[in-house]
């Protein structure tokens, strides 16, 4: 059966005038993304097809061309029908077709329910706002939502609460929004999310001025975002929730906020939590760093005012925080000294300090589509084309280095890389190559010029002898040297647990979730609700994460997608208080456990912050974004309990 996937209509913005403009876009931009663009326009399959075997996955081995007759062929005609004056109508498209649109897309088949996720996550679709979707019961004025944190997850919240048409509030504890990109503000902080996918679906931007831009430039976007949509005035600035109480009788929340030394408290009908889970620094646990006598600092509380120029510097961490700071400071620091514990694979990313050409900000900007279908190969080849890596296959002959094929060509992929870069330096590949199986936890994305360069500077050092304590002038290493250094940047990461923090919230019966979940075993249903918790919704909440790829972004957007849905019902029933079934949080647990068994997380040489105490995976999501944008799409009332 066709079934349409949007309605078909006149498409906008069109004939494209300037000509030289068009012409430099068509040359840089990406040529399967202009494929795509070519064949929504026309409905041309013949081209598709003439283009499928050229067209490959970009960690595939096999290099094929696409023949330039081919390449340009496409490019005349796209410039053709973008220039015609005649008005373009979009022919109907069926689910199917599209499929394999995404298919030729990226040189791999991909799933046919994806196609959904397709059209809501790369912007195609643009949903009237809910609370101007006719026959919706309003939510009353009375009604109050508190978003804990105004990070990406709560300006997301912002955005779509106020879509909603509800009365909400944002509290932060800082004085102005952006969460980690607000706090982050050591040298050479960027993303290694590709910033066309990590924008907001609804959100989109075509200004981006690198593929990986920097912290300032995400910061600004996250601003932009929400004073576009009005979030700024919700919000509470320094503020901090420190409890949370359920008032069984008037099913409330109760809500004590502290803001510059005063305590107060608030009543909220419902409370998301979006106040993120790495932002806790974890202060290393080295004995004698309260004796040295320089400056020692996390990466995310930065001091800029302290000038590195000429002094020694070690950094404490080789994650992706350590390596971005290294590469930023090395050429400004007299010796940089890098302490490295474990082991971690790093990876070529060319586009890493890529920037977005002028002629691939025209297409962005002014191509039909092409924002959308760039946004789905980045969202692929980021995201869930990477699911086969952590996926265990239990065919998979030897599991100590790979646990499946796709692994395995991960693996050879970096460290070619390593092996490339340290051609000169066997003893840094000796220190740095990892025993464990890639992704076993988050990887370093790097390019030329950047970590694995820097590591080969003259003027800097790769520690591995591990750290015996932290003297005044200095640091002692395990094999008794001591390295002396002015400054001393712990890049050492964030605490996750406990899962709230500091904040305690007491549910039904006055039970405080900390207590029920110990330090490090949180657990949620669908990473957003807790039984006995009423009307208390969390983003990245226990076992969401997307450790398999990018994709926070887009939990995200699913997760305050199913609160506004849940919270949707809870005013169209006229209820109170709505909080998931036991038996539904113990089914998703079990499936969570389930899939987490044949995940790479839990391979024997694999450590990282997603494990408890226990060795029980806490953080990660099992499932691909995908697969977890279905689980949430809309509340079951099976799985509900509404009052
Ligand atoms: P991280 O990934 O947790 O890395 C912390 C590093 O510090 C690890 O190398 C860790 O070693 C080391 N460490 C911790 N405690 C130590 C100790 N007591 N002694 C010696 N070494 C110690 O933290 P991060 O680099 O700040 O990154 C946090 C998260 O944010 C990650 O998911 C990361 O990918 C993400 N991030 C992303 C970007 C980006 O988008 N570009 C930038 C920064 C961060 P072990 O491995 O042995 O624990």
């Amino acid at each position: 059966m066709t079934q349409r996937m949007q309605d078909p209509g006149r498409v906008q913005g069109l004939p494209i005038t300037d000509h030289q403009g068009l012409q430099q876009a068509l040359q840089e931009a990406n040529l399967p993304s202009l494929l795509m663009v070519y064949v929504q326009l026309s409905g041309d399959e013949a081209m598709l097809d003439a283009f499928a075997s050229h067209l490959q996955s970009i960690y595939t081995t096999e290099v094929s061309e696409v023949p330039e007759d081919l390449a340009t062929d496409l490019r005349q005609r796209l410039f053709a029908l973008l220039t015609a004056e005649e008005p373009i109508n979009e022919p109907p498209l069926s689910t199917d077709f599209v499929r394999h649109m995404m298919s030729v897309s990226v040189g791999e088949a991909v799933d046919p329910e994806l196609v959904p996720v397709l059209y809501d996550q790369m912007g195609f679709e643009r949903p009237v706002p809910r609370k101007e979707q006719p026959g919706r019961p309003q939510p009353p004025a009375d009604f109050r939502v508190l978003v804990i944190g105004g990070g990406m997850s709560g300006i997301a919240a912002g955005v779509k609460l106020g879509e909603a048409g509800y009365n909400y509030v944002i509290a932060e504890k800082n004085s102005e929004l952006g969460g980690t990109w607000w706090e982050n503000r050591y040298p050479g902080v960027g993303l290694d999310t590709p910033s066309h996918f990590y924008a907001y679906s609804f959100a989109q931007s075509p200004d981006w001025s690198h593929y990986h831009p920097k912290g300032p430039e995400i910061e600004r976007y996250l601003l932009n975002v929400a004073d576009q949509y009005g979030v700024r005035e919700r919000v509470q600035f320094n503020t901090r929730v420190t409890a949370l109480r359920w008032d069984e009788h008037a099913s409330l929340w109760r809500v004590s906020l502290e803001s510059q030394g005063e305590v107060s408290e608030e009543s909220f009908q419902a409370v998301i939590n979006g106040h993120g889970i790495l932002n806790r620094w974890r202060m290393p646990d080295i004995p004698g760093l309260k004796d040295f006598q320089g400056v020692a600092m996390h990466t995310a509380g930065w001091d800029p005012e302290v000038d590195l120029k000429g002094k020694r510097v070690a950094i404490i961490g080789t994650g992706a925080s350590g390596a971005q700071l290294a590469v930023a400071i090395a050429p400004e620091a007299s010796q940089l000294t890098v302490f490295q514990r474990s082991r971690h694979w790093v990876m070529n990313n060319p586009e890493i300090h890529l920037g977005v050409t002028e002629g691939v900000k025209f297409a962005l900007r002014h191509i039909p589509h092409y924002m959308e279908w760039f946004r789905f190969r980045v969202y692929w080849f980021t995201g869930d084309g990477l699911y086969g890596n952590v996926l265990r296959d239990p065919t998979w002959e030897d599991q100590s280095l790979s646990i499946s094929a796709q692994n395995d060509g991960a693996r050879q992929y970096a460290l070619a890389y390593m092996q490339r870069k340290f051609a000169d330096r066997p003893d840094l590949l000796e220190k740095m190559q990892p025993d464990y199986p890639i992704f076993g936890k988050r990887i370093v994305l790097d390019a030329d010029g950047g970590w694995l360069d820097t590591l080969k500077q003259p003027n800097v050092s790769l520690e591995t002898a591990g750290i015996e304590r932290i003297v005044e002038n200095g640091i002692l290493t395990r094999d008794g040297r001591l390295i002396e250094v002015d400054v001393i940047a712990l890049a050492t990461g964030f605490e996750l647990a406990p899962a709230l923090g500091s904040m305690q919230v007491f549910g039904r019966g006055g039970v405080e979730a900390g207590a029920v979940w110990g330090r490090d075993e949180a657990r949620s249903y669908l990473g957003i609700m807790v039984p006995g918790y009423p009307n208390f919704f969390m983003t990245q909440g226990p076992n969401s994460a997307p450790n398999h790829a990018a994709g926070v972004n887009m939990v995200i957007e699913s997760q305050v997608n199913y609160i506004i849905e849940a919270l949707d019902l809870l005013v169209a029933r006229g209820a109170k208080a709505l909080e998931p079934t036991e038996a539904a949080y113990r089914e998703w647990n079990e499936r969570v456990d389930s899939q987490m068994q044949n995940m790479v997380w839990l391979h024997p040489k694999a450590s990282s912050y997603y494990l408890n105490s226990k060795g029980r995976n806490w953080v990660s999501c099992p499932f691909r974004l995908a697969d977890y944008w279905s689980m949430v799409r809309e509340p079951d009332p099976e799985a509900l309990v509404l009052k």
